[in-house]
């Protein structure tokens, strides 16, 4: 079998089993089997940063990736024997959106907008501003402001919105308008010669769904809520790209199709061959008659 695989796959409620529903015993062992084949290359994509990306391979025992994709697509590092490199290449690729301003020039300009308060250090980046928004802020109008604001500084930019729910309050990252994780991905396919039909993408949540739905052939964990299920089909067939989306069901394995389970069940709907390495890995002997 001469395959090669590049698997990018999300992590909080993807690989992470943090969310309510349980995770299949044994299910991780075997993501990390798959992981340390010579054939499979994998990438995590986030909105965590290195750090909280760090911290969720150590607490879960994941296996080291090859490249990240973090910070919500503004960041990608290629990781050799835990030593992480950033990729400047990608930088390059996006930096031209903001027209020669960076993370604090973003924060300048939009510095007396009320509703807009800074996240922390940490969660910026050169190419990342963020903040939090109060859930009862008029969103439209703020990014109507925002926009108008950046577009006067010649700021191309891509607004992603979404709430903090144990925290109650709205979160706002203003990116560069080509800084994706799908740009992302496609750039990491590109730069390695992997073609769509080497490549499998898992996820979960709404942040995932420009990806679930393009057509980089995808796999909607079952632990992902029907709202977010059935968001995905409608896209993914008005976009005629729904051989590129695979929901997991369970039953793979014998496992249950949440967190890992699904991201294994969804690679071996791709590349069946795959099947056998789980099964190898798993201790399985074919039957001797
Ligand atoms: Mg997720």
């Amino acid at each position: 079998m001469n395959r090669q695989l590049l698997l990018c796959t999300d992590l909080d409620r993807t690989v992470l089993p943090n969310g309510p529903q349980s995770e299949s015993q044994g299910a991780r062992t075997l993501f990390a089997a798959l992981a340390a084949r010579p054939e499979v290359t994998l990438a995590y994509v986030t909105g965590r940063d290195r750090h909280l990306v760090e911290q969720a391979i150590a607490n879960y025992s994941l296996p080291q990736p090859d490249y990240v994709i973090s910070d919500v697509g503004t960041t990608i590092y290629a990781i050799d024997n835990d030593r992480w490199q950033h990729w400047h290449e990608w930088q390059q690729e996006i930096a031209p959106d903001w027209g020669g301003l960076n993370d604090a020039d973003i924060r300048g300009l939009l510095l007396d907008i009320v509703d807009l308060q800074q996240q922390e250090p940490a969660k910026q980046n050169l190419y990342k501003s963020s903040y939090y928004v109060p859930l009862y802020a008029d969103t439209e109008a703020l990014a109507h402001e925002i926009r108008q604001r950046l577009e006067h500084s010649g700021v191309r930019a891509n607004l992603v919105w979404s709430i903090d729910e144990p925290r109650a309050t709205g979160l706002l990252d203003i990116l560069p308008a080509s800084a994706s994780k799908e740009h992302a991905i496609r750039f990491l396919m590109q730069r390695n010669g992997f073609q769509l039909s080497d490549t499998v993408f898992a996820g979960d949540s709404g942040n995932d769904l420009p990806v679930l739905v393009s057509e980089i052939p995808a796999v909607l964990v079952a632990n992902a809520s029907a709202e977010v299920r059935d968001a995905a089909l409608a896209r993914a067939e008005s976009g005629r790209a729904v051989d590129a989306l695979y929901i997991a069901q369970g039953g793979f394995m014998d496992m249950n199709g949440n967190y890992t389970a699904g991201v294994l069940e969804g690679v071996v709907h791709y590349q069946p061959d795959v099947r056998s390495w789980l099964t190898d890995s798993a201790g399985e002997v074919p039957a001797n008659d």
